[in-house]
């Protein structure tokens, strides 16, 4: 799941400088579960402007705010609103999804955070960085690009101490919990095995995944 979290309403009203009509456009999938895109959140984020003097002429949810024909769909009653601004409170993803869709001026209402495990209601977990060459194969499971502070993939860098990351004592090392989980998994020789350099091609920007070309 894509993390977000709202921004400071003061940034937010600064972006909306001089407008007067304006469109709320949340997301019904991640954003709604972080609790900054679902419906409470499009009805708090209209009285919110509407306290400020701004006129909400429309609000939409689309059921993902990064599916572009989704979007497409959704964002046409806003496009005859008289909107001079949309307010979006969806990832980075679906702000640009819908300011792809839409020729009018779209601001974020969110940041976003990073892709995370749900851990329970409210509580998420950074657990990839989306990095496109997997390693948790020799790693016991644990990603340690995401969980080592210096994204080591090649060993701790030794300034562990009591078994907590030297650079934020409040997290695990990586490397300590992947050397328990090797041992756990009986396959501690891992830590042992040589491995290629990890490279960061896969992760060169913007990527694109398109499953209709022909392998
Ligand atoms: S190794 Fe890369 S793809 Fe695998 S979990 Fe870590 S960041 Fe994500
Ligand atoms: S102490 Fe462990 S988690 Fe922290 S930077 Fe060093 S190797 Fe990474």
């Amino acid at each position: 799941m894509i993390i977000t979290q709202k921004k400071p309403v003061e940034e937010l009203l600064g972006m909306l400088e001089g407008v007067t009509k304006v469109a709320v456009i949340g997301c019904g999938q991640c954003a709604s579960a972080c609790q900054t895109g679902g419906e409470p959140e499009i009805q708090a984020m209209k009285e919110l402007l509407e306290q400020h003097g701004m006129e909400v002429v429309g609000t939409v949810l689309p059921d993902e705010c990064c599916h572009k024909l989704l979007v497409k769909r959704d964002t046409r009653a806003i496009k005859n609103s008289g909107a001079e601004a949309v307010v979006c409170l969806a990832c980075g993803d679906g702000t640009q999804t819908v300011a792809d869709n839409i020729a009018l001026p779209v601001y974020p209402a969110n940041n976003t955070m990073f892709l995370g495990q749900v851990e329970r209601v409210g509580i998420f977990n950074e657990y990839c960085r989306m990095c496109g060459d997997c390693i948790l194969g020799s790693t016991g499971g644990i990603c340690p690009i995401t969980k080592c502070a210096k994204s080591l993939v090649n060993g701790p860098c030794g300034g562990q101490k009591n078994g907590k990351c030297e650079v934020n004592p409040d997290n695990d090392c990586a490397w300590i919990l992947i050397y328990k989980r090797l041992v756990e998994l009986g396959q501690e020789h891992k830590l042992g095995e040589t491995r290629s350099d990890k490279g960061y091609s896969g992760a060169a920007y913007p990527r694109r995944v398109n499953l209709r070309e022909k392998k």
